[in-house]
Formats: C-alpha cells, sequence, structure tokens
C-alpha cells in the first residue's frame, strides 16, 4: 500500500495540470496502459528469466591456438596472429610501393618476400621479389 500511496501525487499532479484540457483523458489511459492487471507470481516469472533461450550459452569449442597460445574458438582463425599476418602484410605492401612508386608498375610475375638473410633460389631469380630487413616471422613459410 505505501507505493500505490508513494504513487498518486505524481498523476493527481499531471490530472490537475491537464483539467480542463481535451487531452487529459488520452494522457491518464497512456500512463494506465502500460501497468500490468494480474501480478505473475514469483513462480512463472522465474519460468521466463531462466528460460534456455535466454540464459547464455556455454561455449565448449574454445582452443589454444598453437601458434601464440592464445585462446580462440575451434574452427576460427586466432584474432591474435591473424593481427600479426595483418600488420607484416601492411608493412610488405609498402616495401613494394617503395621499390616500384605505385600499383600501377608492377610487373606481372609471381612475388618473393626474402627476409635479412635470405638470398633467392634458382627458380626465384626471374620473379619480383621483395626484400624486407628482419627476420622472417615462424608462421611465413618460405617456399
Ligand atoms: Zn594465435
Amino acid at each position: 500500500p505505501a507505493l500505490a500511496i508513494q504513487g498518486t501525487p505524481i498523476f493527481t499532479e499531471l490530472a490537475n495540470d491537464t483539467t480542463g484540457d481535451d487531452s487529459s483523458s488520452l494522457l491518464d489511459n497512456v500512463f494506465w496502459m502500460a501497468a500490468p492487471k494480474n501480478r505473475r507470481t514469483i513462480e512463472v516469472n522465474r519460468c521466463r528469466r531462466r528460460n534456455s533461450q535466454k540464459l547464455v550459452k556455454v561455449k565448449n569449442n574454445i582452443d589454444v591456438c598453437p601458434q601464440c597460445g592464445h585462446l580462440k574458438q575451434k574452427h576460427v582463425l586466432c584474432g591474435y596472429c591473424y593481427e600479426k599476418v595483418q600488420q607484416e602484410t601492411k608493412e610488405v605492401r609498402k616495401q613494394i610501393w617503395k621499390q616500384e612508386g605505385g600499383p600501377f608498375k608492377a610487373p606481372p610475375l609471381e612475388t618473393v618476400v626474402l627476409y635479412t638473410g635470405e638470398t633467392p633460389s634458382e627458380q626465384d631469380q626471374d620473379k619480383r621479389i621483395v626484400e624486407r630487413d628482419r627476420k622472417r616471422p615462424s608462421w611465413f613459410t618460405q617456399n
């Protein structure tokens, strides 16, 4: 009953403010529209709240990335490793830009990326060679 008594002054004030207006009845209706007619029991509420559709699913497909050891989802690329590859690809692209001065002078050849301490093999001689001044990352295999 305390809540009901506390709640009433708001509505009476509003009703007093709008007395005489045509919109008073409409305002009242809008206010009472959201009020529930019957109380729902705690059992019913719990059934609704703990409904299996609303619960957070437990993920059993978490795995450790074999490359870096970060946790990742199975059959999904490791976000950490992906970022590393992205960074290196960006650097390689920058190097190519430096060598050729733009994307329009790219020769129609296969590209070979060489890191420090590596020399092009015989079959790579004619290909486009991009040299990077750092050690080869472990995940970037040399073909
Ligand atoms: Zn990883």
